[in-house]
């Protein structure tokens, strides 16, 4: 069997994780090789550096093989978010999620202040609202998983709505990695990915990527990358490559344990709630089980006590880093409220987002114990 003549949709994710993104040629290397060039003898298919890279080709093969459409990979995920907004005609309305990234509402913020879009920002988990928002729009644009509420959109509901009103729907879809979940087929137009975060998977490097279906909005966005110049450096995209090879045993282990620190957590008396899509009470644990073949192994919990009480509980953890970020391997907090934009977002004053790593199980709950014990339950 080769990879690249259709035989890969055979495959399950997990292998293709390993698999896709490599040279079928007898004698070439395993790895695509980095290739730190910024021109290219004249005469081949690449002459300029920010037109493209064996590199992100590879990475961008094997991503948009997850997803089901081509991917186009940028410099970092707000270069992904900055590069779809560019492509928007100057003036259009973007129907945004209130409850998104704080980069994407910063961004969306700043090109409606500067006249270049008009924007609304909707309750996304209100279809009625989405609907009059989407009303002469020309983008919805939804995260789900949320950051950091850990609510879900329901994908496959908001694109009709969305279609209805002549809107196209990009899901960032970064908490759920393209083995969680399948965006484009729900019926979303985009798919992006701060690459940054799970499929990266070690905390070293910045990159984002966007995959759709559609060759012309394809086009625009390579062409965007190449005239903006949001490039992925030639090791980012090696590292996000061999990241993306244990993908899918990293996120096997961080959701599993994740599960059951949720399950731990809600059963503690400093605790006073657990939003985990995986737990059987969770508001949005049904439409999960729908749209999402796993839970995921991003969490958060609100403590007893104010922010200080909570903050408390950052700085006593021990084996887990009080960091922000997500996704890599090692487990990280933050209490989200003390940005900020987030607190204006109306995220709970004593919210601890968790960004479950691929530690022990019980060394990361006997850290989360001792921790929770600095507070009054
Ligand atoms: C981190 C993140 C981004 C931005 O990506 P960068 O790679 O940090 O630029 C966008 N969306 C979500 C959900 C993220 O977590």
């Amino acid at each position: 069997m080769k990879l690249g003549d259709g035989h890969e949709r055979a495959l399950r994710p997990d292998s293709l994780v390993v698999a896709l993104g490599r040279s079928q040629e007898p004698g070439a290397p395993l790895n695509v090789p980095l290739t730190p060039s910024s021109t290219y003898r004249f005469g081949g298919e690449l002459g300029y550096g920010r037109d493209g890279n064996p590199g992100w080709a590879a990475l961008e093969g094997a991503l948009g093989a997850l997803e089901g459409g081509d991917a186009v990979a940028f410099a970092s995920g707000m270069a992904a978010v900055a590069a779809v907004l560019e492509t928007l005609p100057a003036g259009a309305l973007v129907a945004c999620s209130r409850v998104a990234y704080h980069g994407v509402r910063v961004l969306m913020g700043e090109r409606e202040r500067g006249g270049r879009l008009r924007v609304l920002f909707v309750d996304a988990t209100d279809a009625d609202a989405v609907a009059v928002a989407c009303d002469g729009a020309a983008l919805l644009w939804l995260e789900t998983p949320m950051n950091p509420l850990i609510e879900l959109v329901d994908v496959a509901a908001l694109s009709a709505v969305a279609h209805a009103n002549g809107a196209a729907v990009l899901v960032d879809s970064t908490f759920a990695t393209p083995l969680r979940q399948r965006p484009l087929e729900h019926g979303a137009d985009l798919v992006l990915h701060s690459a940054t975060k799970f499929i990266g998977g070690h905390a070293d490097l910045l990159l984002g990527v966007v995959v759709t279906r559609d060759e012309r909005r394809r086009d625009e966005l390579v062409h965007r990358r190449a005239i903006d110049g949001a490039t992925p450096g030639a090791l980012e995209a090696f590292l996000a490559l061999r990241g993306l090879r244990t993908l899918a045993v990293r996120l096997d282990r961080a959701e599993q344990t994740a599960g059951e620190l949720a399950r731990r957590l809600a059963a503690h008396p400093a605790v006073t709630r657990v939003r985990y899509p995986g737990l059987p009470d969770d508001p949005w644990h049904e439409l999960a089980r729908r749209q999402m073949s796993g839970f995921g192994s991003m969490l958060a919990f609100e403590t007893v006590g104010d922010a200080n009480a909570a903050d408390r509980v950052c700085e006593r953890v021990e084996l887990i880093t009080s960091a922000t970020s997500l996704g890599g391997v090692e487990t990280l907090l933050e209490r989200r409220a003390r940005y900020r934009g987030d607190a204006d977002a109306g995220t709970p004053p004593t919210l601890i987002r968790l960004s479950v790593g691929i530690e022990h199980v019980d060394d990361l709950w006997r850290d989360l114990e001792q921790a929770l014990a600095s507070l009054d339950a």
